[in-house]
């Protein structure tokens, strides 16, 4: 006989988690089975401690304006281990926690590694489970190319396994995790090669972003090259040298890092025994109400492909719970218009649409604002980092569709106006919006 429950939801990390929590709130007997440590990536591989070492780089670019202010100080080193023992602790305090408000809701977590063996039951470890529904929210992991030699190269994974910092490090990828890592790992005193493959970082945002982010890590002094797809990795005496396909050489280096995207976990989930469908890519597709090609199974979150980002994934399940077991009738994330951060230095906001999708959609109708200028946190010193913000507005009543900051603070500046544009902002209702001085967000409400 194997446990019954209304509920089964396969990966306990911020989607899973959500739904699983949202739907035993109403009253559903839910259970969770996680093969690794719950919270899944953002807690345990990735917002979480990949923003604690943003706010330690954060802090070695602040130590380099404290003159300005008046300090008197040296930075006699980083202890890179220390921040880690710390960074675990609090990690395994977030562990423990996730378990406590499972508990709290009466959701069952079922500790090992679920597999299908039917449409309505998953076996965990040789133990058989049944459900009437399943939900798929198993994430994704990083990908490593197919290339000789690329075992010798870390993960975002292993980065957060390293116990000393390599001195030099070679990140090859063009994406958050790229522009992520390399920040960190420049403020913190590494020498940082950045190697992309096509003309830039960050291909899918506003133009502007990359432009200036490329501008800000040089000034950093991070090497970036572009152009340059990866071949091969050698190990030679002196480090790991990456060979690129053009046959430039990069390296020596102590470390190389591949931050070139993410695959889902489905290998190992025997999907076939369900029936669901996946796409070329392995991600398994849902409509807007997250529905597989399977009646009673659902995915949400990285899985699906869409979107990964840790609150895309708590507000689809969350949704789902609402719909399936609180009667909210239609209740579905759109994935229109998602604000996103890159914790790159500085940090990058962003929301809605780029120019270059702005003018393939509206044509002549898109009017853009630009403002670049130098914050006035650097006004008593020679080394200045500048602000740049573009909104994009279409049509005659200049409805806002896309808005984009790289600059200090970027990071908490574009949540408030996500709402705003979410709701139909227009240009006028900006300029009618006071501005809060002195600021760099206030430059939002003040461009003409
Ligand atoms: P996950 O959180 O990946 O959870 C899936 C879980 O399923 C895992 O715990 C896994 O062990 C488990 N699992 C897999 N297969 C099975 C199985 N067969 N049986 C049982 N359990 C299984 N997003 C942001 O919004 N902001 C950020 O700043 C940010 N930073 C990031 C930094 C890094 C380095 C990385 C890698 C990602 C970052 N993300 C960030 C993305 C974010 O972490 C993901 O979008 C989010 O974790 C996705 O949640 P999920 O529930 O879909 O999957
Ligand atoms: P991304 O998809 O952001 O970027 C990876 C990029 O690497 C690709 O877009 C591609 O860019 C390049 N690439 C792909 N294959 C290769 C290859 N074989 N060799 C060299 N370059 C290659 O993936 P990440 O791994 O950086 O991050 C995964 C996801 O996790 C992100 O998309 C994001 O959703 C999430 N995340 C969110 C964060 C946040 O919210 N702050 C932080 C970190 C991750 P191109 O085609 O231009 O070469």
């Amino acid at each position: 006989m194997s446990e019954k429950f209304d509920l089964l939801v396969i990966g306990g990390g911020s989607g899973g988690l959500a739904h699983a929590q949202r739907a035993a709130e109403y009253g559903a007997r839910a259970a969770v089975v996680e093969s690794g440590p719950l919270g899944g990536t953002c807690v345990n591989v990735g917002c979480v401690p990949k923003k604690v070492m943003w706010y330690a780089a954060h802090h070695a670019h602040q130590f380099h304006h404290a003159a300005d202010y008046g300090f008197d100080i040296d930075v006699n080193g980083h202890d890179w281990r220390g921040l880690k023992t710390r960074r675990d602790a609090y990690i395994e305090r977030l562990n423990g926690i996730y378990e406590n408000n499972l508990d709290k809701r009466g959701v069952t977590y079922i500790a090992g590694h679920a597999r299908f063996t039917g449409t309505h039951t998953v076996d965990v470890n040789g133990t058989a489970y049944e459900a009437g529904r399943i939900v798929i929210a198993t994430g994704g992991r990083p990908m490593v190319p197919d290339i000789p030699g690329a075992g010798h190269g870390i993960t975002s994974d292993d980065f957060f396994e390293l116990e000393e910092r390599p001195q030099r490090v070679l990140v090859a990828g063009s994406g958050y995790i790229a522009v992520e890592l390399a920040g960190v790992f420049n403020a913190l005193g590494s020498d940082v090669h950045v190697v992309v493959r096509k003309d830039r970082i960050l291909r899918t945002f506003d133009t502007m972003l990359s432009d200036e982010l490329m501008e800000a890590m040089g000034r950093n002094g991070i090497d970036l090259d572009t152009g340059a797809v990866p071949a091969s990795v050698e190990r030679t005496g002196d480090g790991l040298v990456l060979h690129a396909e053009d046959g430039r050489t990069f390296g020596p280096v102590d470390s190389i890092v591949w931050a070139i995207g993410r695959s889902p976990n489905v290998e190992s989930l025997d999907l076939g025994n369900a029936g669901v469908e996946q796409d070329d890519d392995g991600f398994i597709p849902t409509d807007k109400f997250q529905r597989t090609n399977v009646e009673n199974v659902f995915a949400l979150g990285d899985v699906t492909g869409r979107a990964a980002l840790t609150p895309v994934a708590i507000a689809a399940g969350r949704r789902l719970g609402d719909r399936l077991y609180g009667g909210v009738e239609g209740r579905h994330l759109e994935y229109e218009l998602i604000p996103t951060v890159i914790f790159s230095h500085p940090t990058i906001g962003t929301v809605g649409l780029t120019e270059d999708e702005a003018r393939a959609a509206y044509g002549d109708d898109v009017k853009v604002y630009l403002s670049a200028f130098n914050g006035m946190y650097y006004a008593l010193g020679l080394d200045k980092q500048r602000s740049v913000m573009k909104l994009i507005t279409a049509g005659d009543d200049e409805r806002v569709i896309g808005a984009h900051v790289i600059g200090d603070g970027a990071d908490e500046m574009m949540q408030g106006f996500a709402v705003a544009i979410r709701m139909g902002a227009t240009k006028k209702d900006f300029d009618d919006t006071v501005a809060i001085h002195p600021t760099s967000s206030e430059e939002f409400v003040t461009m003409r």
